[in-house]
């Protein structure tokens, strides 16, 4: 691979630097770098370095990006969101290995080299979403790292022969276990989780579960799910994805749950959604929670919104907490990098020497400014290669 010297970048600190890449890692970033001949030199002209952007939570199996508009007229319920979309696959045969790739490829165009996925497995489709994911997970390999999570969508116990797929699932490689409101779905919550950890704990993989639940619903399942975190001492490896009971409790409940999440280093994501009450992020921040961001759906049956732009997330979940210096829209960006680079567990991420060189130049003067205008990405580097300019592929030139 060949070395790449990326000269006349400014880091988010505010100095000028130039950043020296060798073997797909960062060697050195500083100013006034010398390189040998034969070091591939692209010109940043002053433009702001940020990290590969990550992408906490999405469903590349569900996306109809890159197809014809999908009309939308699902019914209100969670179960007719559920039940709409299964039926929509039968019928139009969806395609989840070339859909993810579409999506995927969009994503790195913006910025982002590290995408969690959650992959629908339910007794109709067995595995096979998960097979289209993991094709495209292998074909984009060395360009966007996914990490795929076994989801029951339908539910867990209301689907006998669900667990038994979600234990192949992770026998065929997917990284995480979902799970999906054991309360609300399940109507069952300690079987449910306990059937759920039982199979995490069989394979030493992490979990991620979807807690729609509200309010104190939702803090008694959250409390269920802690139980279970500290007798299989899983600290560090379980995400508590939307929790959206946490922004409908009172504030001793809330002070309570935050307590035991920090404790058991168990993650938060938000979407930071307008029409739902979520964890606030200041809250979390100060509890010592790990919150971080992500999606959800994107352009599929559940939704018509979602953007493969992560500065664009961060300007929403910057919008839905009320941040407003320069200092706390810098939060919102810590959801979509290093903190959704720790909770999901990507390795060799940052802005650091020895770490995997995901580089992205925009046109702003800080952070702040490139969450507020959703800066255009100028250049993206994915692994030492550039893969992306002005939002375009571009050629591999290492
Ligand atoms: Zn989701």
């Amino acid at each position: 691979m060949t070395d790449l010297l990326l000269k006349n970048v400014r880091v988010p600190q505010g100095g000028a630097a130039d950043v020296l890449v060798r073997g797909g890692c960062i060697q050195r970033i500083g100013p006034g770098l010398a390189v040998d001949p034969g070091t591939l030199v692209e010109d940043g002209a002053g433009a702001l370095l940020l990290p590969g952007l990550v992408e906490g939570h999405t469903h590349l199996d569900k996306t109809t990006w890159d197809s014809p508009w999908y009309v939308n007229e699902v019914g209100p319920a969670l179960t007719d969101r559920i039940e709409n979309e299964r039926a929509w696959r039968a019928r139009t045969g969806h395609d989840a290995a070339s859909h993810s790739r579409a999506l995927a490829l969009a994503f790195l165009r913006e910025g982002t080299t590290r995408i969690r996925t959650h992959v629908d497995i339910d007794t109709e489709a067995g595995l096979r979403h998960l097979e289209g994911v993991h094709a495209t997970r292998q074909e984009l390999a060395g360009r966007v790292e996914i990490q795929t999570v076994a989801f029951p969508q339908s539910g867990l116990l209301i689907r006998p022969g669900t667990a038994e797929l979600l234990d192949q699932a992770l026998g065929q490689g997917a990284d995480v276990l979902g799970g999906l409101d054991p309360s609300a779905i399940d109507r069952d919550p300690a079987r449910s989780l306990d059937v759920l950890f039982g199979i995490a704990d069989k394979h030493g993989k992490p979990i991620d579960i979807h807690l729609h639940e509200p309010g104190e619903l939702g803090a008694f399942t959250l409390d269920l799910i802690l139980d279970r975190v500290q007798a299989l001492g899983m600290q560090g490896k379980v995400v508590i994805s939307h929790a959206f009971c946490l922004g409908g409790v009172d504030a001793k409940r809330l002070d309570g749950l935050l307590r035991r999440l920090a404790t058991l280093e168990v993650a938060l994501l938000t979407t930071a959604p307008p029409s739902r009450p979520v964890p606030a992020v200041r809250a979390c921040r100060e509890a010592g929670v790990t919150i971080f961001g992500g999606n959800d759906g994107i352009r599929d049956t559940w939704t018509p919104y979602g953007s493969p732009d992560m500065l664009a997330r961060a300007m929403l979940i910057g919008l839905r907490n009320d941040l407003r210096r320069d200092d706390e829209v810098e939060w919102a960006f810590d959801c979509v990098t290093d903190a959704a680079a720790r909770a999901c567990g990507f390795s060799n991420y940052g802005l650091t020497p020895g770490a995997r060189a995901d580089l992205v130049l925009v046109d702003a003067s800080c952070i702040a400014q490139a969450v507020a205008a959703r800066a255009p990405r100028r250049l993206v580097v994915s692994g030492g290669v550039v893969v992306a300019r002005d939002g375009r592929d571009a050629l591999s030139q290492g």
